[in-house]
């Protein structure tokens, strides 16, 4: 049962992105060094359990920010100059960054699958940050994360039981 746990996500009174702060906060402190450590453990058991195909929100409804590598790539990909590729699929953010221009993304197919999956940006590529190895560059998305990606409200919430019962 794959869907199980973004059922469970879409159902759950997802909690305040104040509290889910609080439990990425509480992860990062010293203290809880060895819990902290099985973050990888967790999101690969989260992932065992579900499936972003059958999601896709964050393509549905985050705009993911564009390096000029992504541009050079995506242009040449898509048969267009950086230019031409820009004015097309990019607009400038509220924070100045260069993101795609339409929610949910151009790219994403009624399958859910990525057409352009080989080429895709970094920031999709690392998305949503739970690797073990990733998970500290995400330290200040994980709460607002939790909100929208059912990968991060199960890990959080998993982490805080671990948290809880140490
Ligand atoms: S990364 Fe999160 S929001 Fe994106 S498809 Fe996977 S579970 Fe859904
Ligand atoms: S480029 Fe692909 S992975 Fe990235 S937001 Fe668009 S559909 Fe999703």
């Amino acid at each position: 049962m794959k869907k199980d746990l973004i059922e469970k996500w879409k159902k759950a009174n997802v909690r305040s992105e104040k509290t889910y702060k609080k439990i990425v906060k509480n992860l990062f402190e010293k203290k809880n060094k060895k819990i902290f450590k099985k973050v990888g453990e967790v999101q690969d058991q989260v992932f065992k359990e579900m499936s972003c195909m059958d999601c896709a929100n964050c393509c549905k409804s985050i705009p993911p920010q564009l390096l000029k590598s992504d541009v050079k790539r995506l242009s040449k990909h898509l048969g267009l100059s950086k230019k031409q590729f820009e004015k097309e699929y990019t607009t400038i953010d509220d924070d100045g960054d260069l993101v795609f221009k339409t929610s949910p993304c151009v790219f994403l197919q009624d399958d859910n699958a990525c057409s352009i999956y080989e080429f895709r940006p970094e920031a999709c590529r690392e998305y949503p940050h739970t690797e073990q190895s990733i998970f500290k560059d995400g330290k200040e998305w994980h709460a607002i994360n939790a909100i929208y990606c059912p990968a991060v409200y199960n890990v959080l919430e998993r982490m805080n039981t671990l948290l809880n019962n140490k």
